[in-house]
């Protein structure tokens, strides 16, 4: 119904009525006594109003505080519905402070930064992301110009050719941020930030190891080519022959050596390849990298194994494999007549394996490289040796997978220690019959 229609029809039998009364009166009393009953009755209606009137100024001083009365007469409805409004008002509120409080949260949590500007590029609000992304700091920064603040050539010429569909490639404070500005509303424009520093870095990585990987393969087929094409070209006797056969299989060997170490590598690197975490029987372990340390060697070296240390849980090739490469390095590196020492033992931390030699040792400025992939301090050594550049780099993935560490101290022409630690965590529970021999040492 008609909200006036419901205010004016009660007023209008009412003040009906109250002139029917008075009416009445004059009738049966006279003038004076219906004037003064009038004038009573008048009086107190501008009475209740005024009392209202002075509980609804009161209220509107201090909604929060202050009561809304019940009222009375037409005073009634208008308590009702403005209470009414005060309750919708607060639920409103309470549902904007809960929807503010989630999309700063999921600012917050944004990983891309988020600036926003007002149209002169006053900086109003930024995330954390952008504070980290820009070097901003929302509470010193705001209402500072963002080309003050972000000062970088590339993002002054992007403002100031204003074409915000394409992005900017900007690199900022050591990091390669995507950037794009979006106007929005009619005064303000966005600022997002994309850090694709740690991407780049990879696709460089992976471009990287492709060049090299096809180099380090490229060498040896060639000299194989080579043979073969004498071989098609020209009669050759017996003994060139077999010369030859004997070369191009030492090639061979080498590229299936860089093969085998490649998809190793690559499969370490999967994530979708967790480590299966078994119990590495240690002593057969180490026992089967001795033995192969004095294959490689043919009797040139002393090769010692001390074992102070229980086993680990982890994965068992995988360990083979990085320990193995450490002590094939270890003689390799090491000329005829050194001495190799592989060593097992529990630390307060945990448990370490030290292959100690009496090689040729390592500058300084090489050590912090060696774990990259294809690097060697001596090109040439490396290959005459059969290294593929790969054997610490797998050694370093495989200690990253068992939350171990590798570090490495070595001295030109002294020789060189690589140190493996492995957690606590990983140190398995002594067998139930635990072996007669506690410490072996062998030569
Ligand atoms: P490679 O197959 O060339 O040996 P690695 O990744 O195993 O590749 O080692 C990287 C480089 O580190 C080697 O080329 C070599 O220069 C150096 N290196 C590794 N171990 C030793 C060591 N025990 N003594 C001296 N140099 C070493």
């Amino acid at each position: 119904m008609n909200p006036k229609f419901v205010f004016w029809v009660p007023v209008a039998i009412q003040m009906t009525a109250g002139a029917f009364g008075i009416g009445l009166l004059w009738w049966w009393f006279g003038m004076l006594p219906a004037l003064l009953t009038a004038l009573a009755a008048l009086g107190t209606m501008v009475l209740v109003q005024l009392h209202y009137l002075y509980q609804l100024s009161g209220w509107l001083d201090e909604p929060n505080s202050a009561k809304l009365p019940d009222g009375w007469g037409e005073w009634t409805p208008v308590f009702s519905r403005l209470y009414r409004l005060r309750r919708d008002d607060e639920k409103n509120q309470a549902e904007l402070t809960e929807w503010l409080a989630r999309f700063r949260q999921a600012m917050h949590l944004l990983p891309d930064g988020v600036v926003i500007m007002d149209d002169v590029l006053f900086l109003e609000w930024c995330n954390p992301a952008a504070e980290e992304h820009l070097g901003l700091r929302h509470d010193r920064d705001k209402g500072m110009r963002v080309t003050n603040l972000v000062r970088s050539p590339d993002f002054m010429d992007y403002l100031i050719l204003g074409r915000y569909d394409q992005p900017l490639v900007l690199s900022f404070r050591g990091r390669k941020l995507i950037t794009h500005i979006i106007p929005f509303e009619n005064r303000r424009q966005i600022l997002v930030t994309h850090d694709v520093t740690e991407s780049e870095r990879t696709d460089m990585m992976r471009r990287d190891f492709v060049a090299n990987a096809s180099h380090e393969l490229r060498t040896p087929l060639t000299v194989v080519l080579g043979f073969l094409e004498i071989a098609a070209a020209e009669q050759l006797d017996e003994t060139t022959r077999q010369a030859h056969l004997k070369l191009m299989m030492d090639q061979a060997y080498r590229m299936q050596h860089l093969i085998e170490d490649m998809l190793t590598l690559s499969r370490l690197e999967s994530i979708d390849h967790p480590v299966r975490a078994e119990r590495v029987d240690i002593g057969n372990l180490l026992d089967k990298v001795r033995r192969d340390a004095l294959a490689l060697s043919a009797g040139k070296h002393e090769i010692v194994l001390e074992m102070d240390g229980g086993d680990v849980m982890g994965s068992t090739d995988e360990l083979y494999s990085a320990f193995g490469n450490l002590a094939a390095n270890a003689v390799r590196y090491t000329p005829a007549g050194g001495t190799v020492s592989l060593k097992w033992e529990d630390t307060a931390a945990g448990v370490r394996f030290t292959v100690r030699d009496t090689g040729i040792g390592i500058s300084p400025e090489h050590i912090s490289r060696l774990t990259e992939r294809f690097y060697r301090v001596d090109k040439s050594r490396s290959r005459e040796t059969q290294g593929t550049g790969l054997g610490l780099a797998i050694v370093k993935h495989v200690l990253l997978r068992h939350n171990g560490t590798l570090s490495i101290s070595s001295e030109p022409g002294k020789g060189s220690t690589f140190t493996v630690n492995l957690p606590k965590s990983l140190s398995a529970a002594p067998h139930p019959a635990p072996a007669p021999a506690a410490a072996l040492s062998v030569n």
